[in-house]
């Protein structure tokens, strides 16, 4: 019966953790494998942080990324101890994170942070086609500015040379999200504190043109109408866990 029950889960579509390492065991109600949630919290974020043993120890380091399909592309320059990692057959992790709101409860232990986030496993591959690189390259500045390739000169041969390009699969990535309101104990109901959600949503400022620029050159529409996420994760109510953290 326990089986049969296991089974229906499985065909009614709920995604499940590509392997082992991925499953979310803290509070896994909040872990999503579906690659529609996975793809939508890194098209929404552009830093990205990578984790990877260096020759001295643990080292994360914060990155910008583009993703096209089922690839995570990193750049940067050919000495990055980072990218040189990536793309010799070693382990990476990579993570991004989208941050909500915070979360203030009547308790000091019970305060959280609502959030979004990925974490991937993988191993890094380089691209060396000239081409597929330009094409790469192309995909990072467009997932910072939607629109920009079309204005921005592209890379020459030499500026191409001088960037290295990885990927970094989707196979193997988690998503948890945290949504909602504090969830307290219940004796602490009661107490004389306020609490709740205070939502934190991107503000994008006012263009500042860069010196050198002719005053009547006007921002285009995709830097005069950008905008960046500022949606709540929809769905999930207080999943009523004590724990805060997680
Ligand atoms: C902004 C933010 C603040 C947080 N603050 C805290 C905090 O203060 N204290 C705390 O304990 N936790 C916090 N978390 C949650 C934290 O990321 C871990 O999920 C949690 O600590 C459980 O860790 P674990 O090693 O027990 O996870 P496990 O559930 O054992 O992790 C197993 C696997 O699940 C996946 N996974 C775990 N966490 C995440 C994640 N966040 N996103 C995507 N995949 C994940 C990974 O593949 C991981 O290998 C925070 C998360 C975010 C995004």
């Amino acid at each position: 019966m326990v089986m049969a029950q296991a089974h229906r889960r499985r065909n009614d579509g709920e995604a499940q953790p590509a392997s082992s390492r991925v499953r979310v065991r803290r509070l896994p109600e909040r872990g999503r494998y579906e690659r529609e949630s996975i793809d939508a919290i890194l098209d929404e974020g552009f830093v990205c942080h990578v984790g990877f043993l260096g020759p001295e120890g643990p080292v994360v380091i914060p990155t910008a990324y583009g993703r096209d399909g089922d690839r995570l592309y990193l750049h940067g320059a050919p000495a990055n101890a980072m990218l040189q990692t990536a793309s010799t057959g070693t382990q990476v992790c990579v993570s991004v994170t989208l941050i909500d709101g915070l979360v203030l409860a009547r308790s000091a232990f019970h305060h959280s942070i609502n959030y979004r986030s990925v974490v991937i496993y993988g191993i890094g591959e380089e691209v060396t086609d000239a081409d597929e690189k330009r094409r790469a390259l192309a995909l990072i500045v467009e997932h910072l500015v939607p629109g920009r390739n079309a204005d921005a000169r592209p890379p020459t041969p030499a500026e191409v040379r001088a960037t290295r390009v990885v990927w970094v699969p989707l196979r193997e990535a988690s998503a948890k999200v945290r949504t909602g309101g504090p969830i307290d104990d219940e004796e602490d109901l009661a107490l004389p504190v306020w609490a709740g959600e205070l939502p934190i949503v991107p503000a994008i400022g006012p263009p500042v043109a860069a010196e050198g620029v002719a005053a009547d050159r006007r921002a285009p529409g995709y830097v005069t109408t950008y905008r960046r996420g500022g949606s709540i994760a929809p769905g999930a109510a207080p999943d009523g866990e004590a724990a805060a953290l997680g």
